[in-house]
């Protein structure tokens, strides 16, 4: 029986009758509802081709198959669901077996990816308990209770109950278009309430992933957290550290780039999960006033593109999400008498290494992210034929774009911002007059010292005349 297993009494939602009454349920455990299709409003029209497909296959195969997790809980809600995970009682190689265009795929979990185009269709096996009924470790665990694997076929219930949250775990029937209730989703959609499946702590330290599911979802859907569920949150935020950071990467872009970034981060700094994820970052708020504004500024604008569905780039995100620690970096630097182009690029180093070893960053990401960085010091320095450099750079949009939300964090005064706006906008005739302002201006950049220190010639080898 699942431990800390809180149910209520259910009243009939407004479009969804229960089809047990409360005096069916076996005393403690959950009640399995089964919603028919003339009492639900998930119509076939809100799932891709692609999904109906995946389903019919294996109906057809004679195996059980049902839409699950996201799709059923948005479609629920009234969204139109984006992606489509499939829970069947066919193994991996089964499925494989039935689609030419699939593969398996993750160790941890073996799941069967089905690709039409460029849409893809996730495939997993119904999964058993970790624990056997002695409490034996079928799965994999580590001492800290963590699922290390989780290979452990089962009932399409058993699978039910080991899914995060009790709205996660509707399943949608393609043999009589019924939704399959395990775990009460429905009651907590109506609730709008997120509520882990068993005991909170437990599942926590199964997958300390979890929690930032948790605030993901809360974020995401505007659902509070149940109390249990937000309770052990702060206390075991640390199992953070012991994720893989390659996952955590994964986890931080749907955290972030999701269009939900600003409440997301709010949230994840409330439970202290920030600073397991950021830990540096997190540091700098208590000595840089504008660090945490930053942020907040390079959120909303990343959550309005998201709105707007234009593209958006990890890489300037974290190099917000940095700065605060690699301007604190460059200042001790400084103060040791570094000048101010290696103390940024010795600080930059610095804070990159130390953060992959929390959130990994792939190149495709960190290259442009330093990139951004650098041009900050470049920005600055508007004479001649360096200005035309700078603006040329591939990433000095993004650059721009990064000093903009530093003036509007208060970091820097505002008026650079407004130069590089006015010269991106300038005829030529108007550029020569914007850089001659700079010359004029006695607040503007240094003039570069007349006399470079001439490097000593080689002297030349009379040999070379001849
Ligand atoms: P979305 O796709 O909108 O982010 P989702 O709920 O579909 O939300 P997925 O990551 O696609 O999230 O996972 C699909 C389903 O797999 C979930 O709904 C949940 O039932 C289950 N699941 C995913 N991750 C976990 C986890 N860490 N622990 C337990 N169950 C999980
Ligand atoms: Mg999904």
């Amino acid at each position: 029986m699942i431990k800390g297993f809180t149910r209520f009494l259910q009243s009939p939602g407004e479009h969804l009758k229960s089809l047990f009454g409360p005096q069916d349920a076996p005393a403690g455990g959950p009640v399995l509802r089964i919603i028919p299709r003339d009492e639900h409003p998930v119509s076939r029209q809100l799932f891709s081709d692609a999904a109906l497909k995946v389903l019919y296959r294996l109906h057809n195969a004679g195996f059980e198959a049902f839409l699950v997790g996201g799709c059923i809980r948005d479609a629920l809600l009234g969204h139109m669901p984006k992606d489509f995970d499939v829970a069947t009682d066919a193994t991996p190689d089964e499925v494989r077996d039935l689609f030419r265009n699939s593969r398996i795929i993750g160790r941890r979990f073996r799941i069967v990816h089905v690709r039409f185009g460029r849409e893809i269709i996730e495939v997993t096996t119904f999964r058993g308990k970790p624990n056997d009924d002695h409490g034996n470790h079928i799965a994999q665990q580590s001492d800290d209770g963590m699922l290390l694997r989780d290979n452990v076929w089962g009932n399409i219930e058993e699978d039910a109950l080991r899914r995060d949250f009790t709205i996660n775990a509707l399943y949608y029937n393609i043999a009589d278009f019924s939704i399959h209730d395990f775990a009460d989703g429905v009651r907590d959609i109506d609730a709008r309430t997120l509520r882990l499946i068993g005991d909170p702590a437990t599942r926590y330290r199964e997958d300390p992933v979890r929690m930032l599911r948790a605030i993901r979802f809360a974020a995401k859907l505007d659902f509070s957290l149940a109390p249990a569920t937000e309770e052990p949150l702060e206390e075991l935020s640390p199992l953070l550290l012991q994720v893989p950071a390659a996952r955590l990467f994964d986890e931080v872009l749907k955290l972030f780039m999701g269009g939900h970034g600003v409440k997301t981060f709010h949230l994840l700094r409330e439970y202290g999960l920030f600073a397991m994820l950021f830990p540096e970052a997190d540091e700098a708020f208590d000595e840089l006033p504008w660090a945490e504004g930053l942020i907040e500024q390079a959120l909303a604008s990343t959550d309005k593109r998201v709105q707007e569905e234009r593209p958006v780039t990890p890489a300037f995100l974290f190099a917000a999400l940095l700065w605060g620690p690699v301007q604190l970096r460059q200042r001790a630097h400084q103060q040791d008498d570094m000048p101010p182009v290696p103390a940024l690029q010795a600080a930059s180093q610095q804070v990159v290494s130390r953060q992959l070893q929390h959130v990994s960053i792939p190149k495709r990401f960190s290259l442009p992210m330093r990139d951004i960085w650098d041009l900050q010091q470049r920005l600055p320095s508007r004479r001649g034929k360096r200005v035309f450099q700078t603006r040329d750079h591939p990433r000095f949009r993004a650059a721009y774009d990064f000093l903009l939300l530093r003036e509007a964090a208060g970091e820097i005064e505002p008026g650079l911002g407004d130069w590089w706006t006015a010269f991106q906008q300038a005829d030529e005739h108007e550029q020569r007059r914007l850089l001659g302002k700079v010359d004029a201006d006695p607040a503007g950049t240094p003039a570069p010292r007349k006399r470079r220190r001439r490097r000593r010639r080689k002297p030349r080898n009379p040999a070379d005349d001849t």
